[in-house]
């Protein structure tokens, strides 16, 4: 078994709250310099920028997996992870489908380009990302792992947009592959705090937005290899695959 330092929270520059040097090649680059073996592209309500850093990272070490941290109808935000661009597409369309459209103000909340490998802009995109998605947080759930993803609530333990936060209470249908919790919480004191059982993983990733924060916080996954069904493995603690929270 070997360790890979994860992390699968990571905004670019297409997320409105995502700082403009957060380009697809600096996220690259500053992961593999950084000692980041997988990453996952999460940027809010949209996925249009994954397939560039993936593709950037083809010529590297790093392991890159797209997705999207989802807002939902009750303003909590959730991690979707998805192992190829065919589901990956699929998760746009409902995306496109289900934010709520509110103009965006750029001078406001930031700008969202989506850019290309040269970094000549492709689109700004029209309708603000920090929306809320018209979609329960379980029916998000149950569309990720429709499309055979991962699915864990993010930043739990923080006094905005956090399953804790909005909801009050953790919804027993809800199919969690793991937690993740913020960069300065402590697993442990998670745990006791939320009354979260030793069955489910708790994983700690960055949520970066700016190029100072990449590599700082990542989670340790022992598994065989990078790929989507390894991380699905040791999200479960199966088959001798797991993850420890440095
Ligand atoms: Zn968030
Ligand atoms: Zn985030």
């Amino acid at each position: 078994m070997k360790t890979f330092r994860t992390d699968l929270h990571i905004h670019t520059l297409l997320s409105p709250c995502g700082d403009l040097e957060m380009s697809p090649a600096n996220i690259v680059s500053l992961a593999g310099q950084r000692g980041l073996d997988i990453i996952g592209i999460t940027d809010h309500n949209t996925t249009k920028q994954c397939e560039l850093v993936w593709k950037l990272a083809q010529k590297t070490n790093l392991t890159v997996f797209s997705g999207c941290e989802m807002t939902s109808r009750e303003e909590v935000h959730c991690l979707g992870l998805f192992e190829d661009f065919d589901a990956l597409r699929v998760f746009q369309d409902y995306l496109n489908q289900h934010l709520t459209i509110i103009p965006h103000n750029a001078a406001l909340f930031g700008y969202q380009v989506l850019i290309d490998e040269d970094e000549n802009i492709l689109e700004e995109l029209e309708n603000y990302l920090g929306a809320s998605l018209d979609v329960s947080i379980e029916e998000i759930e149950r569309k990720v792992h429709e499309l055979s993803g991962i699915f864990i609530p993010a930043h739990i333990d923080r006094p905005r947009n956090s399953l804790f936060s909005q909801l009050g209470f953790f919804p027993p249908e809800l199919k969690v592959d793991a937690l993740q919790i913020s960069k300065l919480a402590e697993e442990v004191t998670i745990r006791e705090k939320y009354k979260i059982s030793q069955d489910i993983t708790i994983v700690k990733f960055s949520d970066t937005h700016f190029p100072s924060d990449l590599g700082k916080i990542y989670t340790n996954f022992e598994m065989e290899s990078p790929i989507f069904s390894e991380i699905k493995m040791a999200l479960a603690h199966e088959n001798g695959r797991k993850v420890q929270v440095p």
